[in-house]
């Protein structure tokens, strides 16, 4: 299942991140490109599964799905590209080509706030 080593990879992130600055993570957004197919309900399962008795347990996934860019081959422009709109937003030209799918990125990890030792 594709969706368990995305999320066997994305706990292993967290972890050593969690270790290095010895917090609690509480929250972690990735991102992936349109035609990864990764499915969010299967991979929050797995990410879940895999995170318990690691420091991820209870970690909030986010998964955001990029868009498919493509660049217009008239005017250089990248845009997003959508099923419904496929003309550059820069010049109307429909002439471009397909940029390769986003990849799978841990884009940021958010600790709970430290009760460290406060002056004062
Ligand atoms: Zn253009």
């Amino acid at each position: 299942m594709h969706e368990m080593t995305v999320a066997q990879s994305l706990v292993e992130a967290i972890v050593q991140e969690a270790e290095k600055r010895r917090a609690k993570p509480v929250r972690a957004k990735m991102s992936c490109g349109e035609l990864n197919g990764v499915n969010d309900e299967v991979l929050s399962f797995a990410f879940e599964a895999v995170a318990q008795g690691t420091l991820c347990a209870g970690v909030k996934l986010e998964i955001e799905h990029k868009a498919i860019q493509a660049k217009c081959r008239a005017c250089g422009n990248t845009f997003a590209i959508t099923l419904s709109d496929t003309t550059c937003p820069n010049c109307k030209g429909g002439d471009f080509e397909l940029l390769p799918d986003a990849p799978l990125l841990l884009e940021e990890i958010e600790f709970e706030q430290g009760t460290d030792d406060e002056e004062g």
